[in-house]
């Protein structure tokens, strides 16, 4: 190993990216590290041996961007096909389009409103005693009103967080966007897509450099760090520290395969399930996420959520105010941690989608690069607030 080698732990797409980043740049020789036996992480994608159906292992991915280079970065690696993530919710009082749009409002309340007339109508649902929303559940009864909320957001929530959305931060509802004409694209960005050969084949080709070692089913110990120039850790912040405060919380999913005689079990790639009654938060059917194949058979998924125990794999994280303080005193400790920098949804543990990752990853390398070149230390995280 010469001192110009750097140690990458996780084969998502931060550890990917960076890797072929530094790769690029041939002073660096770059070793990559994942404890799974396979590559990109919970992206990670293969063929259903039974159906021939691509299956997305952790769960459904769809890619959506709105930055210009993070689309083109990718396309280098992989053909994206157009993908636009329609999802439908199934409540006793119908299936309806999500994110709530007016054809929702239409059907939901029986009405023929008009963009003008929704928005003046939801206007008076929504509770104007809230000002500023503290939390989720003030956001969605500011927007939206008792009964939307109650139908599609409490039940699915509590299911999916495991807590009264009252102790979630109001920014997960801002993920969703209320609309006010019939658009039912999931996502509000310029570029959207699903890799023709999956996320897998994407992270292969990243890793893909004669600079580049990678070895999977491979644990890294951290304070093993010594050797490698550098570490970008993209693990769990607070296992690189041994959880030596208390673990940060994290929620974790299952799936429960559906198997079906049907060649459509569901006819969408998503639908949720937001009703308490309903154990699963949301059905997946991964053909339709490749509609430009053709399969026989099917195979679907039901979802469900959990808190995550120790030797499962963390999705989620929970962000609650227990868990920000926790994350602070886990900062201040990798602050001291010399030649090392965390990164990713795990390393930073922030609720961070595919391209913020990967825009991030980029960002972090253009950030090193220049640090080297002027001889100061690399930022210990790519954000400056936990
Ligand atoms: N959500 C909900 N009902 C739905 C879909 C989403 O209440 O039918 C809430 C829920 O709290 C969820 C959040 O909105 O965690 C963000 O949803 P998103 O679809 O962005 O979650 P992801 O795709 O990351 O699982």
């Amino acid at each position: 190993m010469t001192s110009q080698t750097c140690l990458i732990v996780g084969a998502g797409f931060s550890g990917a990216v960076l890797a072929r980043e530094l790769a690029t740049d041939p002073g660096w020789e770059v070793q990559v590290v994942d404890e799974r036996p396979h590559l990109a992480g919970n992206c990670h994608t293969e063929r259903d041996a039974a159906t021939g159906v691509m299956l997305h292992r952790y769960g459904p991915h769809t890619f959506h961007t709105s930055r210009e280079d993070v689309w083109a970065y990718i396309q280098q690696f992989g053909r994206m096909m157009p993908f636009i993530n329609r999802i439908k919710a199934s409540t006793e009082r119908g299936v309806f389009g999500l994110p709530i749009n007016l054809h929702t409002i239409n059907q939901f309340f029986g009405k023929r409103f008009s963009p003008a007339q929704a928005r003046a109508f939801l206007a008076t649902l929504g509770d104007a005693r809230i000002e500023t929303p503290r939390n989720f559940e003030e956001q969605a009864l500011k927007l939206l009103g008792r009964e939307l909320y109650e139908a599609f957001f409490r039940g699915y929530t509590i299911k999916q967080w495991g807590v009264e959305p009252t102790e979630l931060p109001a920014s997960i509802l801002q993920r969703l966007p209320v609309r006010f004409n019939y658009d039912d694209n999931y996502y509000h960005c310029r570029y959207q897509g699903i890799p023709e050969h999956g996320y897998t084949h994407i992270i292969e080709r990243l890793l893909d450099h004669p600079r580049i070692r990678v070895h999977t089913a491979t644990r890294h110990e951290p304070g093993a760090a010594g050797g490698f120039a550098h570490v970008f850790y993209t693990g769990p912040l607070d296992g690189y520290f041994g959880h030596r405060f208390g673990r940060l919380g994290y929620r974790t999913v299952s799936f429960e395969r559906i198997e079906t005689s049907e060649p459509d079990f569901q006819g969408n790639a998503i639908i949720n399930y937001p009703e308490l009654a309903v154990p699963h938060t949301r059905i997946h059917e991964h053909k339709h996420f490749t509609p430009w194949e053709t399969h026989e058979r099917t195979v679907a998924f039901r979802e469900f959520s959990t808190e995550t125990q120790p030797h499962l794999q963390p999705y989620y994280p929970k962000r609650l105010a227990a868990d920000k303080a926790l994350l602070q005193q886990y900062r201040a400790l990798a602050e001291k941690e010399a030649g090392v920098s965390f990164l990713g949804r795990l390393g930073t543990y922030r609720y961070l989608d595919m391209d913020k990752v990967i825009g991030e990853a980029l960002d972090f390398a253009q950030t090193f690069r220049r640090c080297l070149h002027e001889g100061t230390p690399p930022p210990v995280f790519p954000n400056r607030e936990g």
